[in-house]
């Protein structure tokens, strides 16, 4: 293999590690609201990273309802 193969996998690696990084940190300061009871809750770690999700809502269960579904990220420790 060329040395170039190299440096590209090294940025793709560095780059999926940063956007790790800065999911896990986003979760960390992020809560969600249960639209159907109200419950304020958060989702940290790999539930927070591997739950599918588009720009500004993530599909989450609610703890306290069972509820399941994509809610808002709403900025901030609850
Ligand atoms: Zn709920």
């Amino acid at each position: 293999m060329r040395p170039v193969f190299f440096i590209i996998i090294a940025v793709v690696i560095v780059y999926a590690v940063v956007m790790i990084i800065v999911t896990l940190r986003k979760g960390a300061n992020s809560h969600f609201v249960c639209p159907k009871c109200g419950h304020d809750f958060q989702v940290k770690g790999a539930g927070y990273l591997l739950s599918p999700k588009t720009l500004s809502s993530h599909d989450v269960t609610c703890p306290k309802c069972g509820y399941r579904g994509f809610m808002e990220v709403q900025k901030g420790t609850k």
